[in-house]
Order: C-alpha cells, then structure tokens, then sequence
C-alpha cells in the first residue's frame, strides 16, 4: 500500500503512523506513507496557502493552486492509476468495501486534507477527486479522517495484522459482512459477571457456534440494516458491498 497525504498539519499524523500497528507496518516496509506539507506548495514569500472568500463570510479557504500542484506532484510520484480522494463531510461514506478496494489498489492512493472553510472548488474541477466522508458530523480539517482510512486500510494489508485472521473476523468483515461477536479476556469473573461457559470449555465448534450465534443477534439488533432484509431500514448507512 502506498499512499501520500496532502496537509497543513503533517504533525497531527506523524505521531499516529508511527505508533502500534500502524508504526510496525509502516516501519516494517508493509506500507508506505509519505506526508507532505502543503506550505511547501505556498505562494509567496511567506508561502501563503489560503486566503478570504469571495463573496464574504467567515474563516478562510485553501486556494487552488497549492492544492492543485502538491497534487500533481504526488501523482507523479505513484505508480500511474493512483486514486486521489478529497476528505470532504460531502463526499461518499467512507466503509470497509472502500478499504478494501484501497488497500489492494497497487497504484496506491493520494489523500487531500482541507481546513478551515474548505478548498477552493476550482481545485476540485481540475483534479476530479473521489470526495470521501468518515460521518455526517463536521470535523476542523482532514486530518483525522485520513487517519481513520490510513488505519482501516493498512491493517487490510497482509501481514500487518499479528495474524492473518483477526481482520476477518472483525464487523463489516465476515463474508456476510456482520458485526463481530463479543470478546473476554481474564479474570473469568469481573464483578461477579462469569465469561459464557462455553468459552471456557475448549470445544472449538461449540465456541465457533456460539459467537456466530451472538454476531448474527447483536446484528440483528444493532443494525438489522446489514442483514440486507427488505422490511428492517435501520437508519445508519449500510457497509455493505454490493
Ligand atoms: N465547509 C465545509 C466543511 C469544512 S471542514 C462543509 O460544510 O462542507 C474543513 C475540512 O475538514 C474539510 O475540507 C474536510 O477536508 C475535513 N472534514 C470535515 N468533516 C469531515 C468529514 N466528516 N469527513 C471527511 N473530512 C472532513
């Protein structure tokens, strides 16, 4: 996986990919990240990257052609066919078939954080980006959206992951893409709450079937959206690939 990530802020994102899993990944050769400073790309001598809207209004917004050239730049420094995604609270929800499609892209992917009131719409004329969403909620910058898909995608890539198989299991994942069952770990009692016996009984069938049992019920009860029913709406957006 390859990726590169246009910001104001490559602080904000230095400290998480370089951290956990996502620092053994990228440490270990298995990703690669590169983060450029959209100052560099600034006007002037003091390198300027934004400015006021016309037609008024407040806060300021990212001009275009920084944006436009930090682009070009990283797109040349993909594989040709890298795909170039704008973080944007309009774009399409970003889901785990998305991550999926990312983490396999060869080519990579080019990740464009905007700030303040946005970027300069010209920008988004000329480069054509997929406008990418991580909610319905209105973040400060780009930032931490592009970590959210940098860490969905690369822990998709294998061998980032301890061990191949923790991926598939997770929500969103299973070949049915359900959410995940519960999970316990030691003590065997907290506050007089006992781990479900049959956990604890080493019968690796009956523990299969159990936690399907459990993923199929929280499911159906959190979001009934994901078991593809035609009478159950459920009202948050569907992960579903198609
Ligand atoms: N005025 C814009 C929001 C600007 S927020 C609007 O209302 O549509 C500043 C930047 O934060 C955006 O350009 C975008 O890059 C990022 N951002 C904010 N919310 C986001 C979200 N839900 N998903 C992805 N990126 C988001």
């Amino acid at each position: 996986m390859h990726a590169t990530v246009l910001t104001l802020f490559p602080g904000l994102l230095e400290a998480y990919l370089s951290t956990s899993v996502m620092g053994r990944a990228v440490e270990g050769g298995l990703v690669e990240i590169d983060l450029v400073d959209l100052r560099d790309y600034g006007e002037g001598p003091h390198r300027q990257v934004d400015d006021r809207p016309f037609g008024g209004g407040p806060g300021m917004v990212l001009m275009a052609e920084p944006i436009l050239r930090a682009v070009e730049d990283a797109r040349e420094a993909h594989e040709e066919g890298a795909r170039t995604l704008f973080l944007s609270p309009q774009g399409r929800a970003f889901d785990q078939a998305l991550a999926r499609e990312l983490a396999a892209h060869g080519p990579g992917f080019v990740l464009v954080c905007g700030r303040y009131e946005g970027i300069d719409e010209r920008a988004l004329t000329v480069l054509e980006p997929e406008e990418i969403s991580v909610g319905d909620f209105v973040l400060s910058g780009g930032e931490v959206a592009a970590m959210a898909v940098l860490d969905a995608t690369a822990r998709l890539v294998p061998g980032v992951l301890g061990h191949d198989q923790s991926a598939e299991e997770d929500s969103f994942s299973a070949e049915d893409g359900i959410l995940d069952h519960p999970h316990y770990t030691r003590p065997a009692v907290v506050r007089g709450l006992e781990v479900p016996e049959v956990l604890r009984g080493g019968n690796h069938a009956a523990v299969a079937r159990w936690r399907r049992e459990q993923a199929l019920a929280r499911t159906r009860e959190r979001r009934p959206d994901l078991l593809g029913g035609k009478d159950e709406g459920g009202g948050r957006r569907c992960p579903r690939e198609p």
